[in-house]
């Protein structure tokens, strides 16, 4: 049997001994299907093109869990490290000896998560890297779950995986999309990772949401108010998303972002 990963969205499926006819995270509206058609990838096919594992550190008690070799959209793991357990945000697609052993290292993973069903990559096998460690999913996106295993824990509005990171469920991008705050992070100013929940701009001083940024479908006036809504009262002055961070002063960005986006959704803004 084989682990079958999609190639675009680098999201895991369950052992059967034929690739699955599609991916339905990659079928959805948004996601896309490469013009080339659906491809499969497997992890002793990609260890022997040459990927693997690397880790960095980004600040105390922050690494980067990476690919080298682009996989999937090329998004970033990060783990983090707290007195009581680790927790492993958004793992790569892919996993190998050597990322077990670094990982262990820094030591290993209480608990695995995600902002969406994106960014999942290869959770359930990090999980049973790490004796089985809880896969927490929010409840309002289970229907999307690829690859179903005892190690998922769903969960609503609210979770804390281990003390110090907490998970907080905004929607906008999918209905269970959250962030994780991470108390102790940026020095103890606190620190959002926020995946496709709130997506850092290329200018590092601006944040959006999207219902598809791929495909470019916006959202609501009344979503984008109810994300600003439920994010103004977390304290946090740094965020990482999925590509970007923002260093510092990063809730006056997502303020201004997010009134900006309403303000174009309203027609308020001029077109010059
Ligand atoms: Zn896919
Ligand atoms: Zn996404």
């Amino acid at each position: 049997m084989t682990i079958w990963t999609c190639a675009t969205c680098a999201v895991e499926h369950p052992d059967t001994e034929q690739p699955p006819a599609s991916c339905a995270i990659c079928t959805d509206e948004r996601q896309w299907v490469p013009a080339s058609g659906q491809r499969w990838v497997t992890r002793d096919g990609l260890e022997a093109e040459g990927y693997r594992i690397v880790v960095r550190g980004l600040e105390p008690d922050l690494f980067a869990i990476e690919t080298d070799h682009e996989l999937g959209i090329g998004q970033r793991g990060l783990l983090v490290r707290t007195p009581a357990g680790n927790v492993l945000w958004e793992p790569p697609g892919f996993i190998d000896e050597y990322g077990i052993r670094e990982v262990e290292e820094l030591g290993g993973v209480a608990a695995v998560t995600a902002s969406h069903p994106h960014l999942t990559g290869s959770s359930i096998q990090w999980s049973h890297a790490f004796g089985g460690a809880p896969v927490y999913v929010a409840e309002a996106d289970a229907r999307w779950i690829q690859r179903p295993d005892p190690a998922i824990r769903l969960w609503s509005s609210f979770a804390e995986p281990v003390p110090g990171v907490e998970l907080v469920q905004l929607g906008g991008h999918f209905p269970g999309s959250c962030v994780a705050r991470w108390a102790a992070g940026a020095g103890g100013r606190g620190v959002l990772l926020t995946g496709d929940t709130l997506m850092v701009g290329a200018d590092l001083a601006s944040v959006a949401v999207m219902r598809s940024f791929p495909n470019y479908i916006p959202l609501p006036e009344r979503i984008v108010r109810r994300i600003l809504d439920a994010v103004q009262p977390l304290e946090y002055d740094r965020i990482y998303s999925a590509f970007r961070c923002i260093e510092a002063d990063a809730p006056a960005i997502v303020s201004r972002g997010l009134e900006r986006y309403i303000r174009w959704l309203r027609g308020d803004e001029s077109e010059d």
